[in-house]
């Protein structure tokens, strides 16, 4: 077995003090450098949302919205958000607490002003993929954990392209490593994550298996 730990976004944008913070989301910093020196992973990745200025999920690029609307992009229905991980900006960095030494690949996402992509294996449109999906079957992962923020939008739709576009691995959450926008938001996406075939654990049961 190949197991591998994929972080997503542990950026300063989604932490608080960040463009687009979620609640508690610089609590998964500890959890991850654990589980990083915990020896339980033979790959660890992490993904990286890296913006241009102008992107479409921006509500400031769209007249007249605000942050939190529900807008549109490309002719798809699109949650418009604040600014956030710019790319070059200190907003679009990892968590200075993160240890960084332990990851062998960023995935960088986002970077199309056209289309959002949550997931950190393709857009949102599903038309383009990021890479990571080759880059993990290239290493012969068989395992993959799945940490980070937020629960609900890039967190679930990674586990969930996971689980599609890596068939045979076996997929897991981990709950406690993972922080979420909205409370009811969080609560369904791992109800559905769980009934696409995701396991959901804690990295308790992990560090002490
Ligand atoms: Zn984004």
């Amino acid at each position: 077995m190949t197991r591998a730990l994929l972080l997503i976004d542990i950026q300063n944008g989604f932490c608080p003090g960040g463009n687009l913070p979620v609640a508690g989301g610089d609590q998964v910093v500890p959890v991850a450098n654990a589980l990083m020196h915990s020896g339980r992973y033979d790959l660890i990745v992490a993904s990286q949302d890296w913006h241009p200025a102008n992107h479409g999920s921006f509500a400031s690029q769209h007249p007249g919205a605000k942050p939190f609307d529900l807008g549109e992009l490309s002719g798809k229905p699109q949650v418009l958000w604040p600014d956030h991980c710019v790319q070059g900006t200190p907003d679009a960095e990892f968590h200075p607490g993160l240890d960084l030494s332990a990851i062998a690949h960023v995935q960088k996402k986002g970077e199309n002003p056209a289309v959002d992509s949550y997931s950190a294996f393709r857009d949102n449109d599903r038309a383009a993929l990021t890479g990571l999906v080759g880059y993990l079957k290239n290493k012969g992962v068989t395992a993959l954990d799945i940490m980070g923020l937020a629960t609900d939008y890039c967190v679930r739709f990674s586990a969930l392209d996971a689980v599609d576009m890596l068939p045979g691995v076996q997929v897991r959450l981990i709950e406690d490593g993972s922080r979420g926008i909205d409370p009811d938001g969080v609560h369904a996406a791992i109800e559905e994550m769980r009934s696409a075939g995701v396991a959901v654990v804690s990295s308790k049961d992990i560090l002490a298996a």
